[in-house]
């Protein structure tokens, strides 16, 4: 695309879609790498609320748009919505990539890659360890499978609801039984967000994960025993923002590690990326447009 008359008719369009969608920074991150790249492609941001999801979905192949992220709140429904499933959108019941092949809708789900080579590039170990999943939807199974992925010994899920995350404890205990010669079952536990003040559980913590909008809108976050944990404990935070968010600033005043999602992003939208272009996008380009975006160096 040539930057100085935008798009032309020849231009190919990838895009997001989400509600809402105005403060996402994807376009920032694909757009440096289609410019990186010279590629004659755009990323845009469509504002799809839930009554529109399907309209918007069967609107791809009709408009010749070669990829899509969802995000909050489309991930979930939309899997019904897909021809085909990759085996991890199915697993976590997700999908945030939907790919155009030849007008078929193929749904994939990038976040639990994105996460965990977030957490093998920041060095945070995870092997052997208890790690502590705030949240049930989408973004939470995610964390599962990349706690599980890097060898968490135990996992447990605390959500506002606790049968969701029950829901979400059996299917990864199913998982894990299916996988079979893998840990045994109980090693994922569904809590209330209680066991987040419980200095056992807290006491034993290896990382912490909020995958929750908690502090996002609100401001607050739910009472969580930050002193409680061991020093070396790490807390990961979904969220990003310019600032520590408000789930992080506790953990940082307590002198343990914090590390917002702005990698998880980053890595989740690189694969995005491939999967719509067939092509990787230029290292550090994606990084460097994100960083630009929320003004940090
Ligand atoms: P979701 O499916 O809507 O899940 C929301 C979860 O948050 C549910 O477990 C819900 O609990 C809980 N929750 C919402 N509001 C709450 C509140 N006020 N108090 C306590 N719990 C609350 O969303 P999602 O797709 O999993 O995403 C979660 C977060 O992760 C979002 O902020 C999203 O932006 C972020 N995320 C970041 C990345 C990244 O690349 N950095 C990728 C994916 C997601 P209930 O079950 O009780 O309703």
């Amino acid at each position: 695309m040539d930057p100085a008359h935008g798009p032309s008719g020849r231009t190919l369009l990838t895009a997001i879609f989400g509600d809402p969608v105005v403060h996402s920074l994807s376009p920032a991150m694909h757009n440096a790498a289609y410019a990186a790249l010279a590629m004659d492609r755009a990323y845009v941001a469509f504002h799809v609320t839930p009554a529109h999801l399907r309209e918007a979905l069967r609107a791809i192949p009709a408009l010749g748009i070669a990829g899509v992220n969802l995000t909050v709140p489309h991930k979930e429904r939309a899997m019904r919505m897909m021809a085909t499933l990759t085996e991890e959108a199915r697993l976590l019941r997700a999908v945030n990539c939907v790919i155009n092949r030849n007008g078929e809708l193929h749904g994939d789900n990038t976040d639990a890659r994105g996460l965990e080579s977030d957490l093998r590039e920041q060095d945070v170990t995870v092997t052997g360890k208890l790690a502590v999943i705030i949240g049930a939807g989408g973004a939470a199974s995610a964390a599962v499978l990349a706690a599980i992925r890097l060898g968490a010994a135990r996992i447990v899920i605390c959500n506002r609801t606790i049968s969701r995350a029950n829901r979400l404890a059996r299917s990864f205990a199913q998982y894990l039984g299916a996988r079979g010669g893998g840990r045994p079952h109980e090693t994922i536990e569904a809590r209330g967000l209680d066991a987040l003040v419980n200095a056992t559980t807290m006491g034993a913590a290896g990382i912490v994960i909020n995958a929750t909008p908690m502090g996002l809108k609100t401001g607050a976050f739910t009472s969580l025993s930050y002193t409680t944990t061991p020093a070396e404990c790490v807390f990961y935070d979904m969220i990003y923002a310019r600032e520590a968010t408000t789930f992080l600033a506790p953990a940082l005043a307590n002198g343990r590690r914090g590390i917002d999602g702005a990698g998880m992003l980053i890595n989740q939208g690189v694969l995005a990326f491939e999967l719509f272009n067939g092509v990787a996008p230029p290292s550090g380009v994606m990084r460097t447009a994100l960083m630009l975006a929320l003004g940090r160096s």
